[in-house]
């Protein structure tokens, strides 16, 4: 959209009430095809961004990292963090913002909440993944970890996929219990049958997809190849960090292995436990036609999904056009007006200014 250049001197403010409206308005089900359409489209065009690994400072109980991407119009930036340890203070172990800028001024047009449309844009990532890597008739997921991540991925799996059956299983089963309670009897839930399992194992078993979406800064095995199944699609979300896993290596041995940005996840996914030269494919290619996803209905695919930087742009742009067009949000006067832009001081310039005449005299003074 052009801006005028009186609307260009405000920035648009998106809350995370805002967000919600704008889900609550065009429906959970609409809002993820159409992040996922946005995503799917800027996957197509990989060529035309500007990308790199994010930028992580790390710390004992967590991670803060900075997303940044461009293309030729558009750049934006995301601030994310990763404690799993914070929920028991209170905070939720992702919080997230984000800004979009235009590239040819690089004036900041939106400043976004991130965090509940992270849990949005991942959610869309991985079901644009499932539809190209998973088998076409999968309709039992199991989903291990049911925190703040985890009705999204049900949702976008049942809406985007097609699955008919989520099998529930989390250490903690008070994360369980409020998953059920958001989405048993819900309409955007409408024939998704929900399965509460006793264990990891019990809910991968004759699951045609597995998504783990846990939090824990450990080297973690949740996935082990004894749970392998022939045919299955693996989505991994949670291990994301270094340090910081879900699967077993012997699973990525005996799978084929999709990521997002392989720079990235060599250092913060499950790959990082593998060797420099294991084989790995960027999904943009699947995705474009360039390479095939599964080979065949028994082979195992492993998605090893980390979160990159354009899938926020993509998620960005979406709640941006969404917002204009739907009149939701706040204009914020995050830069500062001037009347005239060489004019920076005169935002903290005294009310009562020196007189003219004596201002002159000053000038004549330091000639
Ligand atoms: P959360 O803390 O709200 O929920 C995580 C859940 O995992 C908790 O309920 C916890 O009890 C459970 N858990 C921990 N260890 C487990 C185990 N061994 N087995 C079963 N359950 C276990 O966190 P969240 O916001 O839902 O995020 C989950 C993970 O996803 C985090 O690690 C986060 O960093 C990651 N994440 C990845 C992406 C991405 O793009 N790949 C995006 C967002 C979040």
């Amino acid at each position: 959209m052009k801006t005028t250049s009186k609307s260009r001197q405000q920035t648009l403010f998106l809350s995370p009430q805002d967000i919600a409206s704008i889900i609550d308005r065009v429906g959970i089900s609409t809002a993820l095809q159409g992040m996922a359409s946005y995503i799917r489209q800027d996957f197509l065009r990989w060529q035309s961004f500007d990308k790199s690994a994010r930028l992580a400072a790390h710390s004992k109980d967590g991670v803060i990292e900075l997303m940044p991407i461009a293309d030729a119009n558009t750049y934006t930036f995301k601030y994310v963090n990763g404690h799993p340890k914070n929920t028991a203070k209170g905070l939720s172990t992702v919080m997230a913002f984000g800004v979009l800028a235009e590239v040819d001024t690089g004036f900041p047009l939106l400043i976004s909440e991130l965090t509940l449309t992270t849990a949005m844009r991942t959610a869309a990532t991985s079901a644009v993944a499932a539809r190209a890597l998973a088998r076409p008739n999968s309709r039992v997921m199991a989903l291990i970890g049911n925190g703040a991540q985890s009705e999204f991925q049900a949702l976008a799996f049942h809406h985007l996929v097609g699955i008919e059956e989520v099998r529930l299983f989390d250490v903690d089963t008070r994360a369980t219990t409020k998953l059920m309670r958001n989405l048993h009897n819900n309409p955007d839930a409408s024939g998704l049958r929900l399965v509460v399992c006793s264990s990891t194992a019990e809910a991968v078993r004759g699951s045609d997809i597995v998504t783990t979406v846990t939090a824990d800064k450990t080297n973690a095995t949740i996935i082990t190849p004894d749970m392998l199944e022939p045919g299955m699609h693996i989505n991994g979300v949670g291990g994301d960090c270094p340090g910081k896993t879900e699967i077993h290596g012997d699973v990525l041995r005996a799978a084929k292995v999709f990521v997002e940005y392989e720079p990235q996840t060599r250092i913060e996914g499950d790959l990082q436990q593998m060797d420099t030269d294991f084989a790995v494919t960027e999904i943009w290619r699947v995705l474009a036609g360039q390479v095939d996803g599964r080979d065949n209905d028994a082979q195992i695919t492993f998605f090893d999904s980390v979160g990159f930087a354009m899938e926020d742009f993509s998620a960005l742009r979406y709640v941006h056009d969404l917002a204009q067009a739907k009149h939701i949000g706040a204009a914020i006067p995050l830069i500062p007006v001037l009347d005239d832009p060489k004019d920076l001081y005169q935002l903290i310039r005294p009310a009562t200014p020196v007189p003219m005449v004596q201002a002159i005299e000053m000038q004549e003074a330091f000639a």
